[in-house]
């Protein structure tokens, strides 16, 4: 069992007891972290608990932009952030069950840095700003240049994720995810897009298809590039069957899979050529029916 347990009341409480305590193990909502002490792969000297901390569990508003606390947990996405941030919650219903997202938090999500983690492929998509802090200094870091590796990210030993940014939706968004049944999976492979018509702009990320969640830059530039040429912001014309399937291709194109206990990396390839097509033709329909 761990020798100590830091349980703060509120969040300069927390950064000081992280700063006291650099070798404790954050826990939040504990689904990934009770797992690992349940198998002894972290035997921790300290744990410090932020399930307490309420400034967490805020979201709010500033400027166009949507802070989302590090607390909050896939319910509250679920109940709160329909209007605001629709990728993020589509992602947030695909986790685990029920229990797991009322425990579940955005930033143990980021904080494991999983390259399944359902949340990285929205965040990316909608040019998420990740909220550090220490009691000594805060900074933000964008969410492609937070992970590092395979469960390695850029946390210092004495910070902690406050929140997340994004800026407000201003289209339609999709994510979708594959794996070998309906619930309870952890992802094969997943995909975000983000449709930003006031920038004629489209965003992308590509989950659990390579070491960290990664855009589909090409994919976004072709689409760029043909929506500006036929001008189809403004028609809203249907898109050619040829121009969804090349976006597919190069939304695959783009990953950097390997073969894994959940699917080979040719699989993965497949499955994002259709995820990239599907979410590109069900954003644009939205899109044709007004969606911003
Ligand atoms: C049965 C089951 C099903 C699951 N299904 C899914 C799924 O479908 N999709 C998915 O993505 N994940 C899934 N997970 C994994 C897990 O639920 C998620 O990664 C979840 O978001 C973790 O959040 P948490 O608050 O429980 O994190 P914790 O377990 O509390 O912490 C996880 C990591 O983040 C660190 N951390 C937490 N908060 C902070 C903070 N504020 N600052 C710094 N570090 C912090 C911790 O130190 C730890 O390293 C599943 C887990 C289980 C057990």
């Amino acid at each position: 069992m761990a020798a100590m347990f830091l349980q703060p009341t509120s969040w300069p409480e927390a950064l000081a007891a992280r700063a006291a305590h650099p070798e404790a193990t954050a826990v939040a909502g504990g689904t990934d972290v009770l797992v690992e002490l349940n198998f002894d792969h972290l035997r921790p000297s300290a744990l410090l608990d932020l399930s307490r901390v309420g400034e967490l569990r805020a979201c709010g508003r500033d400027d166009g932009h949507l802070r989302i606390g590090a607390g909050v947990t896939y319910s509250d996405v679920i109940t709160n952030l329909a209007g605001d941030f629709p990728a993020l919650v589509m992602a947030a219903r695909t986790v685990g069950s029920p229990p797991i997202r009322n425990r579940g938090t955005i930033g143990g999500n980021l904080g494991s840095a999983s390259p399944a983690g359902d949340c990285h492929p929205p965040l990316l998509a909608a040019g998420a700003q990740v909220e550090l802090a220490s009691a000594q200094r805060s900074r933000t870091v964008p969410i492609g240049e937070f992970f590092l590796g395979p469960k390695r990210n850029v946390l210092a030993e004495d910070e902690l994720i406050a929140a997340v940014w994004i800026p407000a939706a201003t289209g339609p968004q999709v994510f979708s995810k594959v794996g070998v049944r309906n619930a309870m999976v952890i992802a094969a492979c997943s995909f975000a897009l983000v449709l930003r018509p006031d920038e004629r702009r489209v965003y992308t990320g590509i989950g659990s298809a390579g070491p960290v969640p990664l855009p589909a830059r090409e994919a976004q530039q072709f689409l760029e590039g043909h929506l500006q040429e036929v001008s189809a912001w403004e028609s809203r014309a249907p898109l050619a069957e040829s121009v969804l399937s090349r976006f597919g291709e190069l939304v695959a194109q783009a990953a950097r899979p390997i073969d894994d206990v959940r699917a080979s990396a040719a699989y993965r390839r497949r499955a994002l050529a259709v995820l990239g097509r599907r979410a590109l033709s069900w954003c644009w329909h939205e899109y044709q029916q007004g969606g911003a």
